[in-house]
């Protein structure tokens, strides 16, 4: 099976590009009119109804229901399970051609509707046109992606010839997984972790985020246009806590893949090693977690491009991205004037109803993340000064502004804690070691990034600035699938680098084979 040489795909450019605002619009439009329907749970290709249902709001306008849900069960949570565990008895042996197929089948699907995929993302967690149409883009890229990996392991590995003995080595799946993604990259992170999953071989129980399901399940769709035989992913909205830790820790679970929060990564990670009744394996657990990510500025740089990228960074869907620059670090001599330049560009966003076109920032995710990062601007008025932003701008949803907090200590709550909202902290070092050692501070090591000119600055930071994605003259989020193999140090995560080429070997085990010539 021969397949081009993987590109990503093309983000589309609404500022400059009338056909693809025109598009936009229409699929806004297209959205608004499905929104509040109702979904069932799927298990096996069967669609199940209960009573208790899961509501999913428009974080731009609080009562505005974007789609309603059959809640799982432990006894569903049970029947996913054995329904993927029997699936994978013949998916596993399932040609790979044929598999990989049906990732080249779905990227196709989304390419053809890319607009109406992220005008659910715009409705459902309130990400602006760029940010949505970033996220579908990366979901095209990763079933790309990972359909030429999985062609790629299957070519025999070159081993050592065992002289009198024919030996190889092949990738062959584990089993059922677990597939546990957050809400802030509703389609291209569940994607990537559902696809690699499948591709591989194995069967997967897909528990959605509680405040994006109505995103998985449109992704969930197309896998089944695609070709996707019943039972190879199991539809299965619910609690994290309830159902989430009844997956988890089940027997016959035989690996977790899991991006969201710090706290629930470390959750999984120990209820997973605990070995249950009737269990004859270890668990694998590829958890992707928090961040704290810095954006060193030096005193050797182009400010202008600096401030931009720290602006961006930090601000971009809100700043609820794991990648997100959460505290500038910024070198003495030129701390003030790139502050004003900061404060400048900061004061230009637009925040609004993220439906609208031209909308840079729409709203945080819910009330309980709203509440959290007041808390963290009222923390960060104590221990620092605002230069700008610094509280709500509208009730009729989950509007903050953006938020700079200057002259932050480097140990303090705000310069530490993740905060995942758009809140920026901005930290004064006396140079450029100082600074570096200041980035390297936290528990988290996602990503970072440096700015200067200075050649054996830029040396030293890719020497010494310890996260799993580094960045050199350019602001710290925005991954190409391929390009950019994605995965945080510490306790940022397993560093499984999504979209790389050592992704698949998380959800494949090694078999050796060596046969005596003649016997
Ligand atoms: P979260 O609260 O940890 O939730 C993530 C997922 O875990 C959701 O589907 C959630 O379900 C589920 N869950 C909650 N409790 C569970 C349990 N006991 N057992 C099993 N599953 C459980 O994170 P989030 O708010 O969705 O996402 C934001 C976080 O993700 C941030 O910390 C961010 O840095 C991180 N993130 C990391 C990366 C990366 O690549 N490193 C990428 C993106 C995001 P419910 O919704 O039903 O609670
Ligand atoms: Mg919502």
């Amino acid at each position: 099976m021969g397949l081009s040489d993987f590109k990503n795909e093309p983000l589309s450019q609404f500022k400059t590009n009338p056909e693809h605002q025109r598009k936009m619009a229409e699929a806004v439009e297209k959205v608004r009119g499905e929104l509040g329907r109702d979904y069932d749970i799927v298990i096996g290709g069967e669609r199940i109804h209960t009573g208790d249902r899961l509501i999913s709001y428009n974080p731009a306008e609080k009562n505005q229901v974007v789609g309603t849900f059959s809640k799982a069960t432990r006894e569903l949570a049970e029947r996913a399970i054995r329904t993927a565990e029997e699936a994978f008895k013949t998916w596993s042996r399932t040609p790979i051609e044929r598999r990989v197929q049906v990732l080249v089948d779905a990227a196709r699907t989304v390419r053809e509707n890319k607009y109406y995929y992220s005008a659910w993302m715009v409705f459902e967690v309130g990400k602006s046109w760029s940010e949505a149409d970033a996220d579908t883009a990366e979901a095209i890229d990763f079933c790309e992606y990972y359909a030429r990996e999985m062609l790629r392991l299957e070519r025999p590995a070159p081993l050592a010839p065992v002289p009198g003995e024919k030996n190889y080595l092949r990738y062959i799946p584990l089993g059922v997984g677990i597939v546990i993604p957050p809400w802030n990259f509703p389609m291209a992170i569940l994607t990537g972790m559902t696809t690699a999953s499948i591709v591989s071989g194995n069967t997967v129980v897909l528990k959605p985020s509680s405040d994006s399901p109505v995103i998985a399940y449109k992704f969930f769709e197309v896998l089944e246009q695609a070709g996707m035989p019943p039972g190879v992913v199991n539809f299965l909205p619910g609690s994290g806590s309830t159902v989430g830790d009844y997956l988890v820790a089940h027997p016959r679970t035989r690996y977790v893949a899991f991006t969201g929060s710090k706290e629930v990564g470390l959750h999984i990670n120990e209820l997973a090693a605990k070995p249950q009744r009737g269990q004859i394996w270890v668990k694998r657990v590829v958890a992707e977690m928090g961040g704290k990510d810095s954006i060193v500025v030096d005193s050797e740089t182009d400010l202008d491009l600096a401030a931009d990228g720290v602006t961006s960074a930090a601000f971009g869907f809100q700043g609820q991205k794991c990648s997100a620059c959460s505290r500038a670090i910024v070198v003495e001599k030129v701390y003030d004037a790139f502050l004003d330049k900061l404060k400048q560009r900061v004061e230009t966003i637009k925040v609004g109803v993220p439906a609208d076109p031209g909308i840079d920032m729409g709203p945080v995710i819910n009330a309980g993340a709203e509440k959290s990062i007041m808390d963290y601007i009222e923390t960060g008025k104590q221990e620092g000064r605002v230069l700008t932003g610094g509280r709500t701008t509208s009730s009729a949803g989950h509007f903050i502004a953006p938020t700079v907090i200057a002259d932050v200590a480097p140990k303090a709550r705000l310069a530490q804690e993740e905060i995942f909202g758009p809140v920026l902290a901005v930290i004064k070092a006396k140079d450029f070691d100082e600074a570096l050692e200041i980035a390297n501070n936290t528990e988290y090591g996602l990503t970072g990034a440096v700015y200067t000119k200075n050649r054996q600055k830029l040396d030293k930071a890719a020497e010494t600035f310890h996260v799993g994605n580094l960045y050199l003259n350019r602001k710290c989020t925005g991954a190409m699938v391929g390009g950019h193999p994605f995965g945080g140090f510490n306790m940022s995560g397993t560093d499984s680098k999504a979209g790389g080429p050592d992704y698949l070997l998380l959800f494949t085990q090694a078999k050796t084979v060596a046969e005596k010539i003649g016997a």
